[in-house]
């Protein structure tokens, strides 16, 4: 399944006037010339690797190959992958036959569950992964995992393709996104997203024999702290106008980055009361399916991405 020439897979359309995420940059891509996410039409991934910190239905204990694209279309000041989704990083472009090869060499341990990390700018690369997956096994769970700020015609291009969406709802106050990541229309672009993957997959989660999901929809939310007003908000806003039912995981693992370690409000790791707060209203709301981190996570999760496999510490 491997391809005789590599780059032949490298022509895009969708890349030369670039409109597959909310920016709308028109770029063109496929002449070199990237718009705000500073990708053209190679394959940027930074990593692919075992990654077992994710839900349990997704990763049980053998965990998910989960691929990790390079660079953003939110560019979140507290990010906490951000030695590869600042779009000002070095990255090196690679062939169709280098992110294969891997990935292939992770499902052979028989994983069967693939994540696409921050996939939003570079879909049509994505599709074609997919793709050349199937040509491997026909047996493959796809799950999309994004930032939440993706365009609903884009994802209707997913139909059928994705298994599992699994979408931050990172915030739902147009200022706050403004000031966090750089786009005030996040709220309005996430709640229509999540809307159209609901309009997808439904609420609930379809498991296979092994208890692992196999379709549906997650929504994510990471606590951020001194912002519990926006996560009891957002959780309203999913109760209200989506379900009770649909799968919710409450992430607490948030941890001041470099960049932040001094930022009056995003400098310091939730506290008890904060999380204490939040779930307090996912009971009162009445959410009936999803996960929750424990309180003091941040310690598990911040990944190293000098690291082999960014989730696991090197060894001394
Ligand atoms: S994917 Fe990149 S170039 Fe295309 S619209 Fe989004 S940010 Fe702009």
């Amino acid at each position: 399944m491997l391809y005789s020439n590599p780059f032949a897979a490298n022509f895009f359309p969708e890349l030369v006037n670039c409109t597959i995420c909310p920016r709308h940059c028109n770029a063109d891509r496929l002449s070199g010339k990237p718009g705000y996410c500073q990708c053209d039409s190679s394959f940027l991934i930074s990593s692919a690797c075992i990654h077992k910190g994710e839900e349990p239905a997704l990763s049980n204990t053998q965990g998910i190959c989960n691929i990790f694209f390079s660079h953003c279309n939110l560019q979140c000041i507290y990010c906490q992958n951000y030695q590869i989704s600042d779009n000002s990083s070095d990255i090196k472009p690679q062939n169709i036959n280098e992110i294969l090869v891997p990935i292939i060499n992770i499902l052979k341990t028989g994983i069967r569950h693939v994540g696409f990390v921050s996939p939003g700018h570079q879909i049509p690369q994505m599709k074609h992964i997919i793709e050349a997956l199937k040509d491997f096994s026909n047996n493959l769970t796809f799950v999309y995992n994004s930032n939440g700020y993706d365009l609903t015609e884009t994802l209707k291009s997913l139909e059928g393709m994705i298994d599992i969406y699994l979408p931050d709802f990172k915030y739902i106050n147009p200022y706050t996104a403004k000031l966090l990541s750089g786009a005030e229309d996040y709220p309005e672009v996430a709640k229509k997203a999540i809307k159209e993957m609901y309009f997808q997959k439904g609420a609930y989660l379809a498991y296979d024999d092994n208890g692992l999901a196999e379709s549906g929809l997650i929504i994510r939310h990471l606590i951020l702290p001194g912002h519990i007003e926006e996560s009891k908000n957002i959780l309203k806003y999913i109760a209200g106008e989506i379900s009770t039912s649909v799968n919710i995981s409450i992430m607490s693992q948030y941890y001041p980055i470099p960049r932040v370690a001094n930022h009056p409000i995003l400098g310091r790791t939730i506290t008890f009361e904060e999380y204490r707060d939040v779930f307090d209203e996912v009971e009162r709301l009445g959410f009936t399916n999803g996960w929750s981190q424990e309180f003091g996570s941040h310690d598990n999760y911040l990944p190293n991405f000098n690291n082999e496999n960014p989730f696991i510490p090197k060894k001394i």
